[in-house]
This record gives structure tokens, sequence and C-alpha cells, in this order.
């Protein structure tokens, strides 16, 4: 099934320090942009400019002057080493240009090469390099190996992001005409047409037409997914993929059947039909705003109170972190709400209310794990209490199906494994990264499954649940047991009881 080696799990430790294998990735990269147009879309040259060694390092002074962090991290490590073995994708692959250190490092060799008088002097004493092409070939390479879950962060005594240096490395790239084909592309469209997948309002609104149907003939009760509804109270805003995508639709099916038992008006939107937002991968605010903008104008014209996001990680972490500097400020919406919500929140809210009815053991043929997502795990927070984004979802669960089990500490909450689809990789061209990255996970779940007979892993996030659904069979489970958390609630929720 795979033309390159897949790890082999079963040996515990959940997190092996792997076999040292340089340069085993040396040269794996995701196809450049190979359309000028996907790159001008967006205020990026169309390909590789001639003098691009001196708009690279002009571009990185500009990032250095207004991230202060990113000069901050670029002085600070002191190769303790704590972060070498924290990377999913050193872990899977061996090779040590993975190693987040590493991969810092190549930053920082250009650094001081053009921004230390040390490196301009003497540059073989402080490891200093000119930034030559086989320099950058490796920076196109190995920032577009680490998926930006800050794992490594965590460990760092001094908290270096090597998540950040990857947006700045990315961006730096943009700037020089040198972009990656998958990122760049579906945000083009994003910013243009309202949502990833280029979807034209009439097939939202087919595809939601079609969702009304199954679900009428699944439980009998008509339940409405409605868009473009003025004066609706939420406006929801959701990964595309959760209009098309297996498992993705069942959550937004839950979505849609809590709004209806909470009798609470909802709408999607036509026009934001997007809660995905590539521009973080890229390190480009101005493209964030563009694509977020489109969400706060949404939610002024259909004039709703409030905002809630659907399962999507980097989603979430673009709207609890970022909204409110790029789109805000939300006073058009109703303050009794926190802006943005996550429908995790949302939910459990209802939950603890008593406003939903759920049965549990509709769910008993599964047994259940969760996945922290990355960018809820540790790039964001969720409800009022620090480490609601751990525990708000796990409620949800608890309150929808009867077996649970967790998998082992230091793979879960802040020491998440990231799926390894993460930070815009979700491409086939990456497929081998893809799955040696996803190794810490699938080990973890081994063990859950041996020792409790694990079935389904659920996640919050439309990038884990792409990735699982992809990279679980070369591991030899199931590519069925990835599912959301309200495709649990819906498989609990008993529709038609509740006033
Ligand atoms: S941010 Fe994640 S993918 Fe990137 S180097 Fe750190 S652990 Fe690896
Ligand atoms: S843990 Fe931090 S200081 Fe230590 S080597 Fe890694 S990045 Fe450098």
């Amino acid at each position: 099934m795979a033309d390159f080696d897949v790890p082999v799990l079963g040996d515990y430790p959940i997190c092996p320090v792997p076999a040292i294998k340089p340069d085993a990735m040396k040269g794996l990269k995701p196809f450049a942009v190979n359309n000028p147009a996907h790159n001008t879309a967006l205020g990026f040259p169309g390909a590789l400019v001639d003098n691009w060694e001196e708009v690279a390092v002009a571009k990185m002074r500009e990032l250095l002057g207004k991230y202060r962090s990113l000069q901050v991290f670029l002085d600070s490590c002191v190769k303790c080493g704590s972060c070498t073995d924290k990377c999913h994708y050193f872990i899977g692959t061996g090779d040590p240009r993975n190693m987040p250190v590493a991969r810092q490092d190549l930053m920082r060799q250009i650094y001081r090469r053009y921004f230390t008088a040390a490196g301009k002097y003497l540059p073989k004493l402080v490891d200093a390099k000119d930034f030559t092409r086989e320099v950058l070939d490796d920076w196109y390479s190995y920032y577009h190996q680490c998926s930006q879950c800050r794992r490594c962060s965590v460990y760092c005594p001094f908290g270096i992001d090597t998540a950040e240096i990857s947006m700045a490395a990315r961006e730096i790239m943009d700037a020089i005409g040198l972009g990656q084909k998958y990122t760049n592309e579906i945000l083009g469209k994003n910013i243009k047409i309202g949502n990833n997948l280029g979807l034209p309002p009439p097939a939202i609104r087919n595809t939601l037409d079609g969702i009304e149907e199954d679900v009428e003939d699944d439980t009998g009760v008509v339940v409405r997914f409605p868009l473009d509804v003025k004066g609706a109270d939420v406006l929801l805003v959701t990964p595309s993929a959760d209009f098309f995508a297996e498992p993705h639709i069942d959550g937004l099916i839950g979505y849609g059947k809590v709004f209806h038992q909470a009798g609470i008006s909802w709408t999607l939107s036509s026009y934001a039909s997007e809660g995905a937002n590539f521009a973080m991968f890229i390190g480009s605010y101005s493209n964030m705003k563009r694509a977020a903008m489109r969400i706060r104008d949404a939610a002024r014209e259909l004039g709703v109170k409030r905002i809630v996001v659907g399962e999507c990680g980097h989603a979430w972490r673009v709207a609890y972190s970022f909204w409110n500097t790029i789109i805000g400020p939300f006073d058009f919406l109703d303050p009794k709400y926190p802006v943005p919500q996550h429908i995790c929140e949302f939910t459990n809210d209802l939950i603890r209310r008593g406003a939903l009815n759920l049965d549990k053991s509709a769910n008993d043929h599964r047994v259940v794990t969760f996945h922290d997502s990355c960018n809820v795990a540790r790039a964001s927070r969720m409800g009022q209490v620090p480490g609601g984004q751990y525990t708000i979802p796990r409620d949800i669960i608890k309150a929808s199906c009867n077996r649970f089990v967790d998998m082992a500490s230091g793979t879960i909450h802040d020491q998440t494994f990231c799926c390894g689809g993460g930070g815009g990789l979700l491409t086939d061209d990456l497929m081998p990264l893809r799955v040696k990255g996803a190794y810490p996970r699938m080990q973890a779940l081994r063990q859950v499954q041996e020792e409790h007979g694990v079935n389904y892993l659920a996640a919050i996030c439309a990038i884990c649940k792409s990735q699982f659904s992809k990279v679980l069979p070369y591991y030899k489970f199931d590519r069925d047991m990835i599912g959301g958390v309200h495709q649990l609630v819906s498989t609990a929720i008993q529709l038609g009881t509740k006033e």
C-alpha cells in the first residue's frame, strides 16, 4: 500500500527516540505554486524573483522589526536539547533536521550571517551561513515539514516557538515568489469565493437540502439547515469540509440537531462559508484579515447576535487569538455571549442546563478516545476556566456515551501529538511525511485499542479528521474510526423529546 517505510507500532514506551537517519527526508517538499495567479492574488510575486536573496533578507529585516518574538527566539536558544525528541516528524522519520532546534537553525544561520556582527565577520565560528540556493531548498523542504503544532515549545525552557519561526520562514518565501501550491491556491479561493473548496451558494444550498432529507429519513424529524437567514440569532461558521467530506458532515448534522432541540435560530452564510483560514500557516496577517473579514461582514449583514465556530482547530485559533485584533471590535453582537464561541462551549452549556436529551446507550457500540488537536490544545482556550479546551470536549463525550478512555499521559492535553497533517501539510505530495508524522498518535491509539478496545477516535478539527481518515489504514486501523465530537452527540440526541 505504501511505497515508503511506515513505522511499526507496538514497542512501548509510546514515544521512543528514533534511530538517527541523516537526510532521510531531505528533498521531500510540497509542490510549489506553478500558476503565478495563485501567488499574485495574495499579493506575492508570481514566481521566484531574480534577486531573491536580497528580497528575502529585506523581508527578514522587516519581520525582525515587526515581531520582536522572532528575534528573541533566534537569539535565545542555548542548545539544551530538551526539544530534540519532541517533534512527531523527528520521531516518525529519524531525520535530525526535523529536530525543532535544527529546524530553527535553518533560519538562525541566516539571521546570524546578515544581522549579527559575529556572523558578518566570523561566520564559521558562529555557524552563520550565506543564503544560497541550497539553503533556500532546505528551507522550502524542512519548513514544510513542520505542522506548526507548538509541541516543542512546551518543553523549551525559553518557550521558543518553532511554529512562529516556521510561519516567518514561509512568509519570507512567499515574499520572494516561492509559495506552496496547496496552501496558496486554497487561500485564494477562500478570499475570492468564501470557502476553501470554491463552492458557489447553490452547491451549498443543495448539500444542505440533501442533509435535511437524510436527517428526516433517519429520525422522522424535520431539522432545518438554514442558509443566509437574516435575523437569526447565531451565525455558524464551520470548515467547508463539513459540507461534503466524511466524517465531517456527521458533525454538521450534530450541530443542526443541537440547534434544533435547543430551539435557537441559526444560519450558515454562503458569503462566509469557511471557518478555516490558511493564511495563518504562511504567516500572512494581511491575507488572514481578508479571509476573516468575510465573516464579520456576513454577521453584520445577517444581523445575528452571536457567532459560533464549528469543529476546526486552526479556525478556532484564528477566531480566538486573532479575530478581535484583525476584524474587531464585535460591538454589534450581543454582549451576553462570548465572542467568538466554540460549538463545544455552546453544546456543553446546553447540556449543563439540561436543554438537550442525550441517550448515552445509543453510542454503546463505541469505545471512545479523544485526540486533542494542536491549535485548540496549545494555541487557544475554550470556555471561562483555564484548561477548558481539554475538559469541555471530554465532558460532551462523557454526556453522549458510556465508554470513554483517555490515551496515555504525555500524549494528550498540552502534550498532545499533531495528527501529522496540520499547518498546511494536508496534501498528497507530502504523504510519506504525513504517515510518518502520525506515528506517535497511532502508537498511543494502538495502546488504548489493545488495552480497552477503543474503536472511535474523536477529534474537533477538520484537518485531523481528513488526515486520520487517510493515514489510519497505513497502521492497520479502520479508517472509519475517526469522527467528530458532535457525531457522538448526533447519535445520542433524542429529537423531539424536549419542549
Ligand atoms: S512546531 Fe510541531 S511540527 Fe514544528 S518543529 Fe515543533 S513539534 Fe515539530
Ligand atoms: S529546548 Fe529551546 S533552548 Fe533547548 S535546544 Fe530546543 S529550542 Fe533551544
